[in-house]
């Protein structure tokens, strides 16, 4: 049975990248009724911290990679499998598949003139009985990594240098404690960013040696961003927390996500999870690099919003309000608001009006609304608000007549009633704004906007 694992280091915020291999690895886990293994890599000391490791549990259960499916197992924690790591490198000390070495960096610089050359094996057969271990790398032939994604990857022997699998002081180094993990765990396929690769081809030798046969491989591509270059934390907003924040739906992210590297094809791409499962296929990802594109994530999100129930969106809409507004009242304007945000954060910017005593008045806006004839057309609407019918069609042809004697345009006669009632000049449709602001608060409004 397939077991798969996601196997993140918690040195920082949850990455979209590293979403990203998670939902590949639970499609996989989903289709085939296999298992999605969580470990958590906390064995660098230095950069850990147990609120990343909490980031990433709750990010993952954000987006729906959590306990509530039984496909899930963990998560487990790799610091607690040192003694298996210890284990497994006395093993391979003991078979000679590896040898103890006390070269520093200088002595091996000094003997080889390069700071870049690979190890030299100078202790290869120097029977020392301790010092950082190192894996005996054959001298000849290649290592193919047979990659779903990429093909077969040829490593060339000669230039895979002695690797270093346990310090001076015995503690494990990552690739060998990676490789045992998934080894002791069962798992059957490895699906990780491309720069693992590297590793990969380490592994391909210490799996053998551990008297495992080794796994199926798949290196994701890189995530680009619109420079092409590789997604980075300080370049670019990465935190899928942050695209939580905003207001980005964990289904639209979800969504998103799976189309880096991979499509269900037939120009398809707005697709819910439960159809995507039964599709993904490993063979079907490409290797070049994925541009993560904020503008179309943010349409996805929009449509996502769209698509929610009334009642959903209201309530997704929640945290974003105060929690002293009124909610009825937002019920009045929340269809209104559904069709015209693409993230649930600008709701605020397009309901604050309804709740405020005075609206937030932008400065820009008001600059630019009140150029052509404000005071005739404030004086001349606010006299025909008195008797007009409160429905927005009415509230509509009102101000067209205003407009008209003032040879205005509606859209041009607007502007400074719009910037009055609601402080902005964009913002949900003017007339059913109003309709719902009632006739009182209005008025008041366009009377203050005089002064
Ligand atoms: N802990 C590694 C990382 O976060 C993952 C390694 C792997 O998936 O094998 O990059």
């Amino acid at each position: 049975d397939l077991r798969v694992r996601f196997a993140p280091s918690p040195t920082g915020m949850f990455h979209v990248g590293g979403a990203r291999t998670a939902l590949f690895n639970w499609a996989l886990a989903e289709q085939s009724g296999g298992r999605f293994v969580l470990r958590i890599e906390d064995t660098d000391a230095s950069r850990n911290r147990p609120e990343w490791t909490e980031g990433i549990i709750s990010a993952l259960d954000w987006i729906g990679v959590n306990g509530s499916n039984p496909v899930f197992e963990g998560p487990y924690f790799q610091s607690a499998y040192e003694p298996q790591h210890r284990e497994a490198v006395a093993k391979l000390l003991a078979d000679g598949r590896a040898y103890y070495c006390d070269c520093t960096r200088d002595a091996l610089v000094a003997r080889t003139g390069s700071e870049h050359k690979g190890y030299d094996g100078y202790c290869r057969d120097r029977g020392l009985t301790e010092g950082a271990a190192r894996f005996r790398t054959p001298d000849e032939g290649v290592t193919v990594v047979a990659d779903l994604i990429r093909g077969n990857v040829e490593f060339p022997n000669e230039a895979q240098e002695d690797f270093v699998i346990a310090r001076g002081d015995g503690s494990p180094l990552y690739v060998l404690a990676n490789a045992v993990d998934d080894i002791t765990q069962n798992i059957t396929h490895v699906v990780r960013g491309e720069e693992h690769l590297g590793n990969a081809a380490k592994q391909m030798l210490l799996w053998p040696a551990l008297g495992a046969t080794p796994p199926v491989w798949a290196h994701l591509p890189v995530i680009v961003n619109e420079q092409r270059k590789k997604l980075s934390k300080r370049r670019d907003k990465v935190a899928l927390e942050a695209y939580r924040e905003e207001g980005y739906l964990a289904e639209a992210m979800v969504n998103y996500l799976m189309l880096l590297g991979w499509g269900p094809g037939e120009d398809r791409e707005i697709m819910p999870w439960s159809e995507m499962v039964p599709l993904f296929r490993l063979e079907d990802v490409n290797s070049a690099g994925a541009f993560f594109d904020e503008k179309k994530l943010r349409a996805f999100n929009g449509e996502y919003i769209r698509a929610l129930p009334l009642e959903t969106f209201e309530e997704r809409c929640a945290p974003f309000l105060e929690p002293s507004w009124d909610r009825e009242l937002f019920s009045k304007v929340a269809v209104l608001a559904q069709t015209r945000i693409a993230v649930l954060s600008e709701i605020r910017q397009n309901v604050d009006f309804l709740f405020l005593e005075e609206p937030v008045f932008d400065q820009a806006s008001w600059d630019k609304a009140m150029k052509n004839a404000p005071v005739e057309i404030i004086t001349g609407y606010l006299e025909r608000l008195e008797a007009v019918s409160w429905d927005p069609e009415s509230l509509k042809e009102a101000l067209e007549e205003v407009g008209a004697i003032h040879g205005l345009k509606l859209g041009k006669a607007q502007a400074p009633v719009r910037v009055a009632v609601t402080g902005r000049s964009v913002g949900l449709p003017l007339f059913e704004s109003i309709e719902v602001l009632g006739r009182e608060r209005t008025v008041d409004r366009l009377r203050a906007a005089l002064t």
